[in-house]
C-alpha cells in the first residue's frame, strides 16, 4: 500500500445546524507527518463538505479521509432501491433525493418514510422525534423485517466486544446515536465529494484504493476512545476522537496494511469499518501522538496550541478554495440601458447585434482601387468622387479607376485595395500608385467581431473597454447584477477619529477609510457602518444593522481569541465561522464566516494585515458575490533585491516595490508600520514551504494593480 501523507478523520452528524462548537456538530481533524492538528468544528454538513472539497482539491500528497458513518446498508436493501448492490450508486440515489441545505435543514425523515414504502415490511427505518407524526416511519424498533439489523462489519465489531461498545443499526434514525440519519446525510455528502474529486478519489473497500490520491473509508470512532481524552483539548469528546483516530491511522499505516480487502464477502455490498483487527496499532499510535506535544509539561492539556505550524492552521490555498466554493453571485439580475449600466456586472454575455466593423472599410487615407495583379507601379484614371467615413460613394468605381478614400470609409463597390496617400502621385486626371499587396489597408467586415458572436462574457464588469465594445456591437440593453453593497465596520474601544488633541491612548481609525476605498475601487458600493466598541451587545447591533443593509461586511479588529476579541466570540456563538486561523503573514487572525447569512470578513485590526487580507481574500470573494469570475492576481518573477530565510507552514506577503528590475522589500516587517503600505507598490509572495532566499534569486511579485488597485 502506498503511504498516506495525511489522514483526515470526520465525525459526521445529522443535526439540523448548530452554531456552537459542541457535541453533535461536525468535527474534523487532520494528522500529517508533523503530528495531529487541532480539531475543527463545522456548524453544518454543508460547510464541512465544502471544506473537505477544498482541502482535497488543492492538497498535495495522498490523503485518507475516514468518516464515522456506515457506507452502506445490510445486503439486499440497496439492490431493492437502485437495482444494484453497489453502495456508490445508492449514494448518488440518496444525493438526488435528500435535500440538505446550507442552513442544515434536511428532510431525512421524509426520505426514510419513502424508502420504507419501497422496501418490504413495516420498516426497516425506524425512530423519529416525538413531535413528528410521519405515516410510514415507525417510532419504535421494528423486528422481523426483510433485512438484518446488522451489517457484516457490525457483527464483527460486536463479536470483538472490547471497549468500543455496541454499534448502532443503520435503520435507527433518531435517539441516541442516530446512525441511520447520519448515514443518509453522509451518503448525499459523500456523493457530492466523489463527484467533486472525480478520478482522484477511490472509496474503500468498493474501489481499488491502493494508488488513489484520496481514499474515502468508514471508521468506528469508538476505536479511538482509549486515546481520546488526552487529545480532547478542552473540547467535547468528539474533538478528541477525531484527533485520536487521525493520529492513530496515520501511525498505524506503518505497522499494518489498512487497506487489505475484508474477508467477509458482504463487505462489497455493505461497506466495512477500516481498522477492524488493527485496533491496538491505532491505539498505540494515537497515544504516542497525545504524548508528543512539543511543549509537553509546560502547557499541559493545551497541546492544540503547541503544534507545528501548518498543521493546525489553514493554508492560504485551502481557505481560498473554501471561500470560492461558498461565494456565489447575489442579487436579482435586472435589464438596463447600456448607458445606465457602467460599472455593472453582466449576467448574460453580450452578443454582437451586428458585426464590427459592419462593412469592409479603409484603414488609412489614400486611394481605393481594384488590384490589377502584379507588383511595382501602375497608373489609374481618377474617379471624380470621394469616399469618407459616414459618406459612402454611391455607384461604385469602374475597374481600372482609383478613387480618393479616407480612413473608416466603406469600400465602394469595385474597390478591394487601398494605397497609402504617401505612395500615390497625382498627375492631372490620373494617379500613379505604388502597388501594395492585394487587399492591403482594408478592414474586412466582422474582422473584429462577427455578427451573432459573443463579444463580452457573462461576469464581465462593464468597465471602460467593455462599454466601448458593447456599444460597438450595438448592445442597447444589458442584463446585469445590482451593485454589491459592502459594509465596512471598525471595532475596538481604542479607536477614534483623528483630532489634534486626541490622547495617546486613542488609535486613529485607519482601517475604515482604507477598506471603504478598496470596496469602491473594486466596483462595489461602499457602505460606512462606522465603529463599534468592544461590547457584545453594541457589536451585535452594528452587525445586525450591517447585515440588513449590505450584501457583505468587512470588519476589522477583535478577530483573535483574546478576551477583548468580541467579534470572534460573537461570530462563534451566534454566527457561523468557516475558517479562521490562516497560515499567512501578515494575516492572523482572520474570520471568514456569516452573520445572519451575510458573508463576513473579520479582518485583523492591524492596518497592514487588514489590507493584505482584504486583497488576498476579500477581493476575489466580493467579486464572486458581485457575479464576477474568481479573480487571481497576476504575478511575475523578478530577481530579489534582498535575502530572506523562512520556515515551512506559512505564506508570507512582503510589502515590496520594483526598482531597477528587482523587487525590494520594506525594511521592517512589523505589521504595525502603516508607512510600509504607502511605500509599497505590490507584494512579494513567499510560498508556504521553507525558503532560503539569496539576493538575485527569483521571487514572485504581485503588483497592487493585479489586485484591482
Ligand atoms: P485587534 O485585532 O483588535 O487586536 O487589533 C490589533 C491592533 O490593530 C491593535 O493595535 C489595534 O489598536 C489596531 N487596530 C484595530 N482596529 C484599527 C483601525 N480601525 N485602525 C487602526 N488600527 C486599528
Ligand atoms: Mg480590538
Amino acid at each position: 500500500m502506498k503511504r498516506f501523507d495525511a489522514v483526515i478523520a470526520v465525525d459526521w452528524s445529522a443535526t439540523s445546524g448548530r452554531t456552537r462548537p459542541g457535541p453533535d456538530t461536525i468535527w474534523i481533524a487532520e494528522a500529517g507527518a508533523g503530528g495531529v492538528g487541532e480539531a475543527r468544528h463545522f456548524p453544518t454538513r454543508h460547510a464541512a463538505t465544502e471544506w473537505l472539497i477544498a482541502r482535497l482539491s488543492c492538497g498535495e500528497g495522498r490523503v485518507l479521509v475516514v468518516f464515522d458513518v456506515s457506507f452502506g446498508w445490510p445486503e439486499g436493501a440497496a439492490r431493492a432501491v437502485t437495482g444494484m448492490d453497489d453502495p456508490l450508486a445508492l449514494w448518488d440515489w440518496v444525493a438526488e433525493r435528500l435535500s440538505d441545505g446550507p442552513d442544515g435543514r434536511n428532510d431525512r425523515y421524509d426520505l426514510a418514510a419513502r424508502l420504507n414504502a419501497m422496501l418490504p415490511g413495516e420498516g426497516p427505518f425506524w425512530g423519529r422525534p416525538p413531535k413528528l407524526d410521519l405515516p410510514g416511519l415507525p417510532a419504535r424498533k421494528v423486528t422481523g423485517g426483510a433485512y438484518p439489523e446488522w451489517r457484516g462489519t457490525e457483527e464483527a465489531l460486536i463479536a470483538a466486544g472490547g471497549p468500543a461498545g455496541r454499534p448502532k443499526s443503520v435503520w435507527q434514525l433518531a435517539y441516541n446515536g442516530a446512525v441511520g440519519s447520519q448515514t443518509l446525510t453522509a451518503m448525499a455528502a459523500l456523493s457530492r465529494l466523489r463527484a467533486a474529486l472525480g478520478g482522484r478519489c477511490a472509496t474503500w473497500p468498493f474501489e481499488v484504493a491502493s494508488e488513489a490520491p484520496v481514499v474515502l473509508a468508514e471508521v468506528y470512532l469508538a476505536h479511538a476512545d482509549p486515546a481520546e481524552a488526552a487529545l480532547r483539548c478542552g473540547g467535547p469528546k468528539d474533538a478528541g476522537q477525531v484527533r485520536a483516530m487521525a493520529a492513530g491511522l496515520m501511525g498505524a499505516q506503518e505497522e499494518c496494511d489498512l487497506l487489505a480487502p475484508p474477508q467477509d464477502p458482504r463487505a462489497l455490498a455493505e461497506g466495512w469499518v477500516l481498522g477492524i483487527g488493527h485496533e491496538s496499532a491505532i491505539e498505540a499510535a494515537a497515544k504516542a501522538a497525545a504524548g508528543s506535544g512539543p511543549e509537553k509539561g509546560t502547557r499541559q492539556g493545551n497541546d492544540c496550541f503547541a503544534l507545528p505550524p501548518g498543521i493546525d492552521w489553514t493554508p492560504v490555498d485551502v481557505a481560498l478554495a473554501a471561500l470560492r466554493a461558498s461565494c456565489g453571485a447575489v442579487g436579482a439580475p435586472e435589464a438596463l440601458e447600456l448607458s445606465e449600466a457602467a460599472g455593472r456586472v453582466l449576467v448574460e454575455p453580450v452578443v454582437a447585434a451586428r458585426a464590427n466593423p459592419p462593412g469592409a472599410n479603409a484603414a488609412v487615407d489614400g486611394w481605393g482601387f481594384r488590384h490589377p495583379g502584379g507588383v511595382g507601379g501602375a497608373s489609374f484614371p481618377v474617379h471624380p468622387g470621394m469616399a469618407a467615413a459616414g459618406r459612402p460613394l454611391p455607384g461604385g468605381v469602374p475597374a481600372g479607376a482609383a478613387v480618393r478614400i479616407m480612413t473608416g470609409a466603406l469600400l465602394p463597390e469595385g474597390v478591394d485595395t487601398v494605397c497609402l496617400q504617401e505612395d500615390a502621385e497625382k498627375a492631372g486626371d490620373a494617379v500613379r500608385l505604388r502597388l501594395p499587396k492585394p487587399g492591403a489597408n482594408v478592414r474586412a467586415a466582422g474582422e473584429d467581431v462577427a455578427s451573432g458572436h459573443e463579444a463580452l462574457a457573462a461576469g464581465r464588469r462593464l468597465d471602460a473597454p467593455a462599454l466601448a465594445l458593447a456599444t460597438a456591437v450595438g448592445a442597447a440593453r444589458v442584463r446585469v447584477r445590482p451593485v454589491l453593497r459592502v459594509g465596512v465596520l471598525s471595532t475596538g474601544d481604542e479607536l477614534a477619529d483623528p483630532a489634534p488633541d486626541a490622547s495617546p491612548d486613542r488609535t486613529f481609525d485607519a482601517n475604515r477609510p482604507m477598506l471603504l476605498s478598496l470596496a469602491g475601487r473594486w466596483g462595489h458600493e461602499a457602505v460606512d457602518l462606522g465603529r463599534a466598541p468592544d461590547d457584545r451587545d453594541a457589536l451585535r447591533a452594528a452587525m445586525d444593522g450591517g447585515a440588513a443593509r449590505c450584501d457583505a461586511i468587512l470588519t476589522s479588529g477583535g478577530a483573535s481569541a483574546g478576551v477583548e476579541d468580541h467579534l470572534s466570540a460573537l461570530m462563534q456563538a451566534e454566527g457561523s465561522v468557516a475558517e479562521w486561523r490562516i497560515a499567512m503573514k501578515p494575516g492572523r487572525p482572520l474570520i471568514l464566516g456569516r452573520w445572519r447569512g451575510v458573508p463576513v470578513f473579520g479582518l485583523p485590526g492591524n492596518p497592514v494585515a487588514a489590507f493584505t487580507c482584504a486583497l488576498v481574500f476579500s477581493r476575489p470573494a466580493l467579486g464572486a458575490l458581485a457575479g464576477e469570475p474568481w479573480g487571481e492576481p497576476a504575478g511575475f518573477e523578478v530577481p530579489a533585491a534582498f535575502a530572506r530565510r523562512k520556515k515551512a507552514g506559512r505564506r508570507e506577503f512582503l510589502r515590496a516595490r520594483l526598482r531597477g528590475g528587482r523587487a525590494e522589500v520594506f525594511a521592517t516587517e512589523g505589521s504595525g508600520r502603516v508607512s510600509g503600505l504607502a511605500w509599497a507598490e505590490g507584494f512579494v509572495e513567499l510560498p508556504d514551504r521553507a525558503l532560503d532566499l539569496r539576493e538575485g534569486d527569483p521571487v514572485r511579485y504581485l503588483p497592487f494593480g493585479s489586485f484591482g488597485l
